[in-house]
């Protein structure tokens, strides 16, 4: 969920290999939210940067403050669009079994988004 009244927002998804477990991996990517000057405003309001761990490996875990997959992944065309990207169309979810292609078909067309082409080198 994000909320619709706000402006238009950037999205990209990287694929990293991190010697951090995922807890660790989530204080480091808030330590560099916080470094990039991000304050803590309205939950899924507009922000600076927001970090987030879409998938890590085949890891399914439910702990205070950290859920992976991101719960809210398969809402998300502008999460799964990139991710497809980095992970191919049929990396599969591993609590549902659907893959990211099957994802981003389920998702009505009400969440447009607009593919931006130009590589970052
Ligand atoms: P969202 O990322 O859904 O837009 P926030 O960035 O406001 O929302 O995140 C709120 C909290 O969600 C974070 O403080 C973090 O503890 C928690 N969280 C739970 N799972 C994840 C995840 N997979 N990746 C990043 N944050 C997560
Ligand atoms: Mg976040």
């Amino acid at each position: 969920m994000h909320l619709p009244d706000q402006p238009m927002f950037l999205n990209m998804a990287v694929r990293i290999g991190t010697d951090l477990a995922p807890l660790a991996l989530l204080t480091a990517l808030k330590g560099i939210e916080s470094a990039l000057g991000r304050k803590r405003g309205i939950r899924w309001g507009p922000r600076l940067i927001d970090l987030d761990i879409l998938l890590y490996e085949d890891v399914v875990m439910n702990d205070t403050g950290l859920t992976i997959p991101h719960p809210r992944l398969a809402e998300r065309r502008f999460a799964l669009a990139p991710l497809a990207d980095v992970a191919g169309c049929c990396k599969v979810h591993p609590q549902t079994g659907q893959t990211v292609g099957d994802m981003i078909k389920a998702l009505a067309e009400a969440d447009p988004i607009i593919v931006m082409t130009e590589t970052l080198m």
